[in-house]
């Protein structure tokens, strides 16, 4: 089955020129907007004007015109009705899950999620909400029918999970949370462009965008894409969680993150073309590596099923070093022997970032979760850039992984 390349999406969404006549939209640094007759105002509070309606704006936390405009791109890329820009990936995540939550409901998520997710489910808002989640295999799909229950309003997963990079099965996922009358939120962060979740059946995308989206390490942000009626919900002026909460996009990051919008589908099908040829490569030398586009991935098959093959499968693969000991020991050669990359967390730079999971991007994670989503303490997450050439790149891989220990009683030649 052929899945929607979103670039059509979004090279057919009106282009907003800037105010002069630029071929850039403006930034609209203004928090507040005036109104021509003080008779609009309430009617702009009243939801009868807005963006939409008159193009009327009248506050900065409310929206926005230029952030207003990147949630179009947003909504194109993801092709949902309609999407909002936030000031991080976990605004986007914790307003979105409270927004479908009420006190003491009940989630039931992926096991494999990025730390500050896990986090916020099972410490923050049990706390804080009474929401409880139940942490579940998210590809055992009998496990997820079996932990919902009469309170459970949402089935939460990463589309590619952070760092195990298994796949949710997101059609399969959405049968059930239709049959059970209940949401499926899916996280696209790993995934822009190569994985389309709301045409897959997820209700609710979200994404950091200070990932690949960004793609330069330099701003946080997120996004929420979704029918126009939840973003209207998540703009409530009693119990709107981006309203009254106010994780607001600032215009001028939203006006960066439009530039890079446009070569996103370079970047991305760079991203997976390396990281291909490495991750096949290391498998041939014998490594513990782990790539959803090698076909000994237990999930290959069913990615080459839903993505959209332009993109290949993703910008990051794992490698696992057995122990947390060698895995520093070759995340410190990589960068200061022989600058292959950056020793950071975080994904989706144009330079190659790498951490090892289990005592970083993973740490909220308790021993046995950890365990139970198989995020072993030697695992090294690459997210893999696109400086310099592939074979310059590949040398200082393997001149540093020589110099390493047994991995896995195979022997590095
Ligand atoms: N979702 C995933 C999959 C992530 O990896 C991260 C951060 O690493 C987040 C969400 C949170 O994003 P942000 O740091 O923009 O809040």
């Amino acid at each position: 089955m052929k899945h929607r390349n979103p670039v059509e999406t979004m090279a057919n969404t009106r282009h907003e020129f800037g105010e002069h006549g630029g071929v850039n939209m403006s930034v609209e640094a203004s928090t507040t907007f005036t109104v021509l007759k003080s008779g609009t105002m309430p009617e702009i509070f009243h939801g009868e004007k807005g963006p939409d309606q008159g193009g009327c704006y009248l506050y900065g936390r409310h929206f926005n015109p230029t952030v207003y405009n990147l949630g179009k791109q947003l909504a194109a890329l993801e092709g949902t009705e309609a999407a909002y820009c936030t000031s991080s990936g976990m605004a986007a995540i914790s307003a979105t899950l409270m927004q479908l939550c009420d006190m003491n409901d009940h989630i039931v998520s992926s096991n494999a999620v990025y730390g500050g997710t896990y986090a916020l489910l099972h410490d923050l808002l049990p706390a804080k909400t009474g929401i409880s989640t139940s942490l579940v295999d998210i590809t055992d799909l009998k496990a997820v029918e079996a932990a919902i229950t009469d309170r459970t309003r949402v089935i939460y997963t990463e589309s590619v999970a952070n760092p195990t990079l298994r796949l949710a099965d997101i059609p399969a996922l959405s049968k059930i949370a239709r049959h059970h009358g209940i949401k499926l939120v899916v996280d696209n962060t790993f995934g822009p462009l190569m994985l389309s979740p709301r045409e897959l059946g997820a209700d609710i995308v979200v994404h950091s965008m200070t990932k690949f989206i960004s793609g330069s390490s330099d701003h946080i942000s997120g996004a929420i894409c979704a029918d126009g009626d939840f973003i209207q919900q998540l703009m409530d002026l009693h119990t709107g969680m981006l309203m009254i909460l106010g994780p607001t996009m600032d215009p001028q990051v939203a006006f960066n993150i439009s530039l890079r919008l446009p070569h996103l589908p370079l970047r991305m099908a760079e991203h997976g073309r390396r990281t291909q040829i490495f991750a096949e490569r290391l498998k041939a030398m014998g490594m513990a590596v782990t790539y959803p586009g090698l076909p000994e991935h237990p999930d290959h098959n069913l990615f080459s099923k839903l993505h959209c093959a332009d993109y290949g499968y993703g910008g990051i693969l794992t490698l696992d070093m057995g122990t947390e000991a060698v895995a520093n020991e070759l995340l410190d050669m990589l960068q200061n022997d022989y600058h292959f990359g950056y020793v950071a967390v975080s994904l989706g730079y144009f330079d190659t970032l790498m951490s090892c999971s289990g005592s970083s991007t993973s740490s909220e994670m308790t021993d046995q979760d950890k365990a139970a989503a198989h995020i072993s303490p030697g695992l090294v997450r690459m997210s893999i850039g696109y400086t310099g050439t592939l074979e310059q790149r590949w040398q200082q891989l393997t001149e540093a992984l020589s110099r390493t220990p047994v991995i896995n009683e195979k022997r590095i030649a």
